[in-house]
């Protein structure tokens, strides 16, 4: 564990469902305050505009990105921490791990000193080089990317267009710019050799597109080389991986810290039951079943967009910038490509966690819907998802137009406990189709609601 926390740091982007997140654990306003709102992506090539991906498509009540620095975002998940009575214990490094009969020796080394400590559970979120995942035997399994990306931040002096989009310029080298706050841009690029001048290179792009513009005030230049790996086990015995421990990816996407925060929600609330002794452990083993895959695809996704950007062959490129074009000309490919930008098209219906039919509609395992109105059988209208923010399981009960509200309000507290559906399931539910969304409005509008909710 480092000393301090980093300074400017890597990931600057948050995805809608990241931000979903945040508001289960109230802590939206630091993001919303500090950060920039971006809301679409434009793609261009060979001095043209291929095609925008606009976030607003992304049935979310975040439609948007928000760039803002990774040290805010960790610097509001340890306030958040600590006002539920947790601690940061900084310079301290795991540097041993015994399997015991109900727990694991965990040897912790601080200014040279060892000592050994007994821990129900390990969790693993120690970064790329994860000393848990080593002394645990897993495996991290994938491949490095040959060619280096490099990374500076700077103002764009005579930019006129907005300042809420991200510019992808896929051209030789492709040049990637994303908002921070303040009006600042993080540029991405792909450097010529190992010792140009980035700068140059990427002014050399732009000038292509916008002669105008300087590049000003340039400051974190820096080279570095990404990974696709996964590990091929998220748990052995009480050892669990969770982060960068244990999936790294190309940060084309903007996927690696978003997948971080995920695995963290979706691994917090399952630790806590086991560890209260309200579930078995076997509920841990859903943890790799949801997680494990979307850490897969989110790789070979950003394997693919590597490559695409990647491309120098003539013939290729033009086939590539057919199929951007195709793509965000097409309403449901469009779609499509917000959904699974935003990551809220991540289901978990396949865990052995979760069961039941999904039939037509929406299922257990995928994410709850939060666009469509809701007007509660009791209280003002508001968010789904806002139902479901509390500790406890949630019980949602959707009756269409003609359900009677009296039927709702006969629900008793054991019939509540019998019937309830785990947080697991009210809250990962997921929108794969658009189509689903308006069947679920169709279905339930006005949509009377009563929640019930226990441990
Ligand atoms: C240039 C760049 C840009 C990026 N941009 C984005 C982006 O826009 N959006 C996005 O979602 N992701 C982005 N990412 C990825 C993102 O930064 C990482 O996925 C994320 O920081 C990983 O978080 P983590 O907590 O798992 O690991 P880390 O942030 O690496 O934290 C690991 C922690 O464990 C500590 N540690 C290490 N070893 C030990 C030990 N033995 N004992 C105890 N502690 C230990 C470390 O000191 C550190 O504090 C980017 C990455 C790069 C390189």
């Amino acid at each position: 564990m480092l000393d301090a926390p980093l300074g400017w740091d890597r990931a600057t982007v948050v995805h809608p469902r990241s931000m979903e997140i945040f508001e289960a654990l109230g802590r939206t306003d630091p993001f919303l305050d500090q950060g920039v709102k971006v809301r679409a992506a434009r793609f261009h090539s060979g001095g043209e505009t291929l095609g925008e991906l606009d976030l607003g498509l992304a049935d979310s009540r975040y439609c948007f990105d928000v760039g803002i620095s990774e040290e805010v975002t960790e610097s509001v998940l340890t306030a958040n921490l600590e006002e539920h009575g947790g601690a940061v214990m900084r310079s301290t490094r795991l540097v041993g791990l015994r399997s015991q009969p109900d727990g694991v020796a965990a040897t912790i080394e601080r200014n040279g000193e060892h000592r050994e400590v007994m821990a129900s559970w390990v969790v693993g979120c120690d970064g790329f080089h994860s000393a848990a995942r080593e002394l645990a035997g897993i495996e991290f399994t994938g491949t490095d990317v040959e060619t280096p990306w490099a990374v500076f931040d700077a103002t764009l002096d005579g930019w006129e267009e907005e300042f809420d989009v991200n510019t992808a310029y896929l051209d030789s080298p492709p040049v990637i710019l994303t908002p921070l706050p303040g009006r600042r841009w993080r540029a991405y690029l792909r450097p010529t050799s190992d010792s140009n001048d980035l700068v140059a290179d990427a002014t050399e792009v732009i000038h292509r597109y916008k002669p105008e513009v300087t590049l000003a005030e340039v400051e974190n230049a820096a080279r570095f080389r990404c990974h696709s790996l996964v590990a091929a086990h998220f748990r052995s015995g009480r050892v669990l991986l969770a982060g960068d421990a244990a999936h790294v990816c190309s940060p084309t996407e903007g996927h690696g810290m978003n997948t971080v925060l995920q695995d963290a929600f979706n691994l917090g609330w399952k630790l806590a039951l086991v560890c209260k002794g309200v579930a078995a452990p076997g509920l841990l083993g859903s943890y790799e079943a949801e997680r494990r895959p979307v850490a897969l695809r989110v790789v070979e996704s950003g394997k693919a967009v590597d490559a695409g950007q990647g491309m120098t062959q003539q013939e290729e490129r033009a086939e590539r910038n057919a199929a951007i074009r195709q793509t965000y000309a097409d309403p449901d490919l469009a779609h499509h490509e917000a959904v699974a930008a935003a990551e809220l098209d991540r289901s978990y219906a396949g865990s052995g966690a979760v069961a039941g039919d999904s039939g037509n509609g929406l299922g257990p395992g995928d994410r709850l819907p939060d666009t469509p109105p809701v007007h509660p059988a009791a209280g003002s209208p508001c968010a789904l998802h806002e139902l479901a923010h509390n500790p406890d399981h949630t019980l949602l009960v959707l009756g269409g137009p003609e359900a009677a509200r009296a039927t709702s309000s006969t629900w008793s507290a054991p019939s509540r406990t019998r019937t309830r559906i785990r947080r697991s399931s009210a809250l990962s539910w997921a929108f794969r189709e658009r189509r689903k969304i308006r069947r679920l409005a169709e279905s339930t509008r006005p949509w009377p609601i009563s929640s019930g909710s226990r441990t």
